[in-house]
């Protein structure tokens, strides 16, 4: 079965309705987010009972991560292209307002991930080296404005 677009295997009536309420949502007013989502995730399942024992209401698991360092490093790819996740919910939870938060939650963590965070740095560094360039070409403009 398929929630928006992506297959789903949960069983509970309730967490179907809450996932597809909250994807709704996300399509309607963060269509960006809602893509991004759409394209990462391959899976909504429940989270593995043994783990439930232990307290975890959801998760997020990374399934695809092939990024060459080179890449990585010069920001030079399409996260959509590389990073596949799973999002786990706990579809056992009594209380509908905790699932559609950790609904909320889990899909946050789809968007907001390590690569994202990666290429931010990527971007910096990339600015910082480009900087120091600039500084050695102009370099004579900076001792000029040193000696002032
Ligand atoms: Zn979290």
């Amino acid at each position: 079965m398929k929630t928006k677009g992506i297959p789903c295997t949960l069983k509970s009536p309730v967490a179907v309705r809450l996932v597809k309420k909250f994807l709704g949502e996300i399509a309607k007013n963060h269509p960006k987010d809602f893509q991004k989502i759409q394209s990462k995730t391959t899976l909504i399942k429940r989270v593995p009972t043994k783990d439930i024992y232990t307290g975890t209401m959801g998760q997020v698991m990374r399934v695809d991560a092939e990024v060459s360092p080179e890449a990585f490093f010069a920001g030079a790819f399409d996260d959509n292209q590389f990073e596949k996740v799973i999002v786990f919910i706990d579809e056992t939870l009594k209380d509908s307002a905790s699932m559609l938060v950790t609904i909320a939650h889990e899909f946050g963590h789809v968007c907001t991930t390590e690569i994202d965070l990666a290429r931010k740095k990527a971007h910096l560094i990339n600015g910082l080296r480009k900087q120091a360039q600039i500084g050695m070409f102009t370099s004579k403009g900076m001792e000029a404005s040193r000696e002032k």
